[in-house]
């Protein structure tokens, strides 16, 4: 059967773009269509806007630590819009950099939506013509969930219009437990919001360490950031020129702004899926097997629309070992095992492998090495900001199975610490590396006591 492509990919993102180049590039005829802008949410709405945000907020502290330095920093004041310019004018640069990776690379882009029309079609919304392809790869990412049930909930925004506004809040209530609502509180409270953040759980970011969890609460109250847990938005509405939020608790709260930052779903919606016999799970993701192909033979899907692991350099990975595996001939499962991951909250977070809870779960006895210190860069500033190291060993194999950091650079720290626990290096193999001194990271490599028995010693 003649196709008008050997591929077509749904969703220029972190993870369609990396798929459509590298399959091109074997070879196959291949065509993309990206619905809003090439790049994807990382480049676009995401991991570089954000991380540009979170640079501009860190000046505030910057400038508080200066005065214990000998510095005295007068009259800083702080322009939203020039920020929010700057940076996006750096997203449209990047933007126009994938484009013409994808031009550069052969690849055809279409500039709108397509759905599915088929196992083998895809029709094109704003021209309205349909083409047909030998497979097609879903790479249409995910977006942000709002509480569509909540009354005024059109005043709110989520974290896609966060990098967008016209007026920076003076005052501002995010809600959701995730990272997302820890960054942005971070983020907006750094620039000078008065900032809340309202979960209806009991602790934020689920998922990660418990001490780590604990030390992120201590941290964002120590920094001024209000935290109102077990409480949900009930109302929102228009008050003079500012907004009211009722709480589940009935407190009612005066803010500028409203950010909802409470999940994300895989973007699956109207994009003809089930039609095509393509099988969803109940979040509304693709359910692909480990070479990410779906049920349907023509049809495989990769990054956020899995749901298997939302991360940018995850859906990259999947989107190469896809090319690797149908265009060269290099069948590569995906390996989403000790993938390190931050948080850019204040302060960041490295983490890679198994929290404690989730280590005892699955290897039973495990051995805890613990710090919690004032970094030396602290001590002249009076900064009290603390740092937590923490490393998860297996007791009966002396593995590495988590390396947990909350604290200055801890991103850049636990990167490098990824390689030791991806290589499944031990215990001891790690404490033969000579500290590197004076840095924080030193501490890592220091830690010889161990600060809990084993979960089934007597
Ligand atoms: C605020 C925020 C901060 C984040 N920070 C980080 C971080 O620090 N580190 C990290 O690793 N990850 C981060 N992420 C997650 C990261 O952005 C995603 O994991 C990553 O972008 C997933 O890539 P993807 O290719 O699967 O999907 P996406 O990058 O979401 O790309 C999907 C693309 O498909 C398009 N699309 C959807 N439907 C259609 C259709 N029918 N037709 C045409 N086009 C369509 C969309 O417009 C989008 O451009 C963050 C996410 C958010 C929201």
């Amino acid at each position: 059967m003649n196709y008008d492509y050997d591929l077509f990919v749904i969703g220029a993102g972190s993870g369609g773009v990396r798929a459509a180049r590298i399959a091109s590039q074997a070879g196959a005829r291949v065509a993309i269509a990206e619905e809003y802008r090439i790049g994807g949410t990382c480049v676009i709405r995401g991991c570089v806007p954000k991380k540009f945000l979170v640079y501009g907020a860190e000046f505030a502290q910057a400038f508080a630590d200066a005065a214990g330095y000998g510095w005295t920093v007068a009259n800083a004041t702080f322009d939203w819009a020039r920020l929010r310019d700057n940076v996006q004018k750096e997203v449209t640069r990047l933007s126009g950099i994938y484009n013409s990776n994808l031009i550069k690379a052969g690849v055809t882009p279409f500039e709108e939506r397509a759905e599915l029309v088929g196992a083998n079609r895809v029709k094109l919304l704003k021209s309205g013509s349909e083409l047909s392809a030998e497979r097609i790869l879903i790479a249409t990412g995910g977006a942000p969930q709002m509480p569509e049930d909540l009354p005024g909930v059109e005043l709110g925004i989520s974290s896609n219009e966060a990098f967008l506004l016209e007026k920076f809040p003076r005052r501002i209530l995010i809600v959701g437990g995730g990272y997302v609502a820890l960054e942005f509180a971070n983020i907006f409270h750094g620039l000078g919001s008065e900032t809340r953040i309202v979960h209806r759980g009991d602790r934020m970011l689920r998922g990660f360490d418990d001490d780590l969890r604990a030390h992120m609460h201590i941290e964002a109250e120590r920094s001024g950031i209000k935290l109102t847990m077990k409480a949900t938005l009930t109302r929102l509405e228009k008050a003079g020129g500012a907004l009211r939020a009722t709480l589940s608790t009935g407190e009612h709260v005066a803010t500028d702004q409203v950010l909802f930052a409470i999940g994300r779903h895989p973007s699956t919606r109207g994009l003809g899926l089930e039609g095509a016999g393509v099988k969803l799970d109940a979040s509304g993701a693709v359910i692909v097997d480990e070479y990410s192909r779906s049920c349907v033979e023509s049809v495989y899907a990769i990054g956020d629309v899995t749901n298997r692991m939302n991360l940018t350099p995850v859906a990259i990975r999947d989107g190469h070992a896809f090319a690797d595996t149908v265009y060269n001939n290099r069948p590569t499962p995906v390996d989403h095992r000790s993938v390190a991951s931050a948080v850019f909250g204040r302060p960041p977070i490295g983490t890679v492998g198994l929290g404690e809870g989730d280590a005892r779960l699955s290897h039973g006895d495990v051995h805890i090495y613990r710090t919690n210190f004032r970094p030396m860069r602290n001590m002249i500033s009076g900064n009290q900001e603390r740092t937590l190291m923490k490393i998860v060993v297996d007791a009966k194999t002396d593995q590495l199975l988590g390396v947990h950091v909350a604290g200055e650079d801890a991103p850049e720290i636990v990167q490098m610490a990824a390689v030791a626990v991806k290589a499944g290096l031990t215990k001891k193999q790690w404490d033969s590396t000579v500290a590197l001194h004076p840095t924080a990271a030193e501490e890592l490599v220091l830690m010889r006591e161990r600060v809990a028995a084993p979960a089934s010693a007597p």
